[in-house]
């Protein structure tokens, strides 16, 4: 499928919408989480276009991967009210995924529990 444009990251991204920014870099762009479920929950997102975490994997450069990816451990250790912290990447709407620009959860500052309800 193709990206949209108009999705409300990319429109974040674009600076068209306002957030909470937390990091920003060449290949990754940090805010807090509109609706936290967490005491920390930060998206971390790609600065490409791409939907979801297997469209990153199989469309994105070494660089940009391993970029965001270290974006995302920084984040996590500057960023967390805790030192363990949890990563969530919902890929696709049977998954849970709502915003079509792929993101990375981090979720810390209290205990996790278990994954699913
Ligand atoms: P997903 O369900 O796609 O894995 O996660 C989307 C996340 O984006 C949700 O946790 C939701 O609360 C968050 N979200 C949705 N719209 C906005 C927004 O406009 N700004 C921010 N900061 N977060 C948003």
């Amino acid at each position: 499928m193709a990206y949209d444009h108009n999705n409300v990251f990319a429109k974040i991204l674009r600076g068209d919408l306002p957030c909470k920014q937390v990091y920003d870099d060449v290949f990754a762009f940090a805010m807090h989480d509109i609706a936290p479920a967490a005491p920390t929950h930060i998206l971390v997102l790609p600065k490409g276009p791409y939907e979801s975490f297997a469209d990153f994997m199989a469309g994105a450069s070494k660089g940009e991967v391993f970029g965001f990816f270290a974006a995302v451990a920084k984040i996590a250790a500057q960023h967390n009210a805790t030192p363990d912290f949890r990563l969530i990447t919902n890929n696709g709407a049977l998954a849970g995924q709502t915003v079509p620009h792929f993101h990375v959860h981090i979720l810390g500052g209290a205990p996790m529990g278990a994954l699913l309800p």
